[in-house]
């Protein structure tokens, strides 16, 4: 890793996302408190987000000139610092796009990959189960039988999001007769597959959450993305847990957003509250520069120890946004007690950096293993 790089150049970045800026301002901005009250989902901004190249900086194969891994956590980073539930959506898709990118065969990449990076194709990732499952948490949920042609898939899985009818997700299946895992495209709208509306929740209520019901529903091979995720998994695991930074990143900016927002009328009294917005910011700072660096080092890099530096990181922007968060409250007093107040939206959204896959203990016992091998 380069110690020395200054974050003048990690900044540049996001210099290159003002098209992006501006579609969060008209689009997003608009929606976020129905996003959170009334679980909009934002399919409009989603498809426009990826109009506007938001999903493909992190995809070699899509990116002739070069992939810059950071970019994408920036857009997901300014998506999140307004709307993390959005974030979160933008992650979905992110993550889709890179197990793709990393496909055995080419051909379910092709098929996929130009709608997905561009937006035009919404969807999601149901790998939380498998992550689980790798880690010794739980059994894998949803099992497959090869049938000529492909497979035929029975189970459910609890929580998948960034759905709808017309969307698709990658998700990992257990085939007994072949002793190994696989990972596929479902389409949400292949045979014997429903989504079913979750229960309501605290947060992320317009993430396009459901749960995922296969009843002996065909996957056909073209869909497969691999035949064997034993190899597959070491290759896109750091990269999919160091984009979710940019949840993480986004959620405390918002927050010290917030802070410097009360600031200019309660600095007379907020100056005695023990978290300030500068001490954040110094970490925020630190924690972007680590992302930064990690990110150029994940295309192609299957290690343990890439894996155990970005697992660490991930962990830290989970207890820094749960610190973020709770500073934003304590700021906003009364203020951020409002059912509308950005404050207690964001403490809402904190938590999900802590528990979405990798969870914070989840993280841990994994560290426990790799750091012991
Ligand atoms: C809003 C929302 C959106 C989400 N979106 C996605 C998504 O897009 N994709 C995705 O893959 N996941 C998604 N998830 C799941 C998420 O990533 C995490 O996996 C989940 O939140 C982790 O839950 P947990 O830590 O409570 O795990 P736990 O539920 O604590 O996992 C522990 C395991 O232990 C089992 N268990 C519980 N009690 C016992 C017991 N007494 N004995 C034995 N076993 C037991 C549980 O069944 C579970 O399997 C979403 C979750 C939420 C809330």
């Amino acid at each position: 890793m380069n110690a020395t790089i200054d974050i003048a150049t990690i900044s540049s970045a996001s210099q290159s996302l003002p098209q992006i800026d501006k579609l969060i301002k008209q689009q997003l901005a608009p929606q976020t408190i129905a996003i959170d009250r009334q679980g909009v989902y934002p399919a409009g901004f989603m498809s426009a987000l990826g109009g506007a190249g938001g999903y493909q900086h992190h995809l070699p194969s899509q990116q002739p000139n070069g992939s810059n891994f950071s970019s994408a956590i920036d857009v997901m980073q300014a998506v999140s610092r307004e709307c993390m539930s959005t974030g979160f959506c933008v992650w979905c898709q992110d993550a889709l796009g890179w197990y793709l990118e990393h496909a055995d065969d080419a051909s379910v990449r092709n098929r996929w990959l130009p709608r997905v990076s561009s937006g035009q194709q919404l969807g999601g990732t149901g790998l939380s189960n498998a992550m689980k499952h790798f880690a010794s948490i739980e059994p894998i949920k949803i099992k497959v039988k090869r049938v000529h042609g492909g497979y035929i898939a029975n189970g459910t899985l609890p929580w998948v999001s960034n759905l709808k009818d017309d969307h698709v997700f990658a998700a990992i299946f257990q085939c007994d007769e072949r002793q190994q895992n696989i990972m596929a495209v479902v389409d949400c709208q292949q045979s014997g597959f429903k989504l079913r509306q979750c229960a309501k929740f605290t947060a992320l209520e317009g993430s396009g959450t459901y749960a995922c019901h296969f009843n002996d529903s065909f996957i056909p091979d073209d869909n497969v993305i691999s035949n064997d995720v034993s190899m597959l998994i070491p290759r896109i695991r750091a990269g999919f847990v160091l984009l979710q930074m940019g949840m993480g990143l986004g959620v405390v900016q918002g927050c010290i957003d917030i802070m410097r927002q009360m600031h200019e009328t309660h600095h007379h009294v907020n100056r005695f509250i023990d978290e300030q917005p500068d001490a954040l910011e110094e970490a925020l700072k630190d924690a972007r520069k680590a992302t930064f660096l990690l990110g150029r080092e994940v295309s192609g890099n299957a290690s343990d120890a890439l894996f155990i530096d970005v697992l660490q990181l991930r962990h830290f922007g989970s207890e820094l946004a749960l610190r973020a968060s709770q500073a934003a409250m304590l700021h906003a007093g009364a203020r951020g007690y409002l059912a509308e107040a950005p404050a207690q939206r964001k403490l809402r959204e904190s938590y999900f950096v802590a528990i979405v896959t990798p969870a914070m203990k989840h993280i841990r016992k994994e560290l426990e293993r790799l750091q012991a091998a």
